[in-house]
């Protein structure tokens, strides 16, 4: 289901009420159509398999690691409703044919399932098999990192808080050295 911006108007405004605000006041006049037009663009992801992106391309002749370093996204915490913002690391070992995808295709899959209400753990999970569907690569690892923003103003109120999850699959969890490259190449340059 899309999102239904009447709704989310009535609701922003009630939502104003409901926390001692004057929603007819002059800078909140127009808050509930803004937040309902942002909100189309936030969770425009919910409605679609962002796997549909990752076109695959046959390339024999590669049979190497692809990583694809800092794919930026903003997302929604779902037990907050206040986003989470951060960077995706994507690595993966083509299947024995070369099977590989567009590098700008796993930016739009991440965007895909960061567009949503979300939890970073099974955004992590959904992205990783997203990519062993599509392509059947040997190996699979996604690194997320991300600043949620339910922690750094409130509770413990520890702003720069970086909360990293990964999913690791195939020959990167079977195979210590595989993995190290690929940690390796993550960590290259900083
Ligand atoms: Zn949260």
């Amino acid at each position: 289901m899309s999102v239904d911006t009447e709704r989310v108007k009535v609701a922003v405004r009630d939502l104003l009420a409901a926390i001692g605000e004057d929603p007819s006041r002059e800078g909140l006049r127009e808050t509930p159509r803004r937040v309902a037009s942002m909100f189309e663009e936030l969770f425009g992801g919910m409605d679609e398999d962002p796997g549909r992106h990752l076109t695959v391309t046959f390339a024999a002749e590669h049979d190497e690691m692809v990583m694809v370093r800092d794919i930026p996204f903003a997302s929604f915490c779902e037990h907050h409703l206040v986003p989470f913002i951060g960077r995706t690391h994507v690595a993966y070992i083509p299947a024995e044919d070369g099977r590989i995808t567009g590098l700008s295709k796993l930016a739009r899959l991440v965007d895909g399932y960061a567009r949503r209400l979300q939890v970073q753990e099974r955004m992590t999970t959904q992205i990783a098999e997203s990519i062993e569907k599509a392509l059947a690569p040997r190996g699979v690892l996604v690194v997320v990192e991300a600043e949620h923003l339910c922690m750094s103003m409130r509770g413990v109120k520890k702003p720069g808080t970086l909360t990293v999850t990964s999913s690791v699959r195939g020959l990167f969890r079977r195979d210590p050295a595989t993995r190290a490259e690929a940690m390796q190449f993550l960590h290259g340059g900083r």
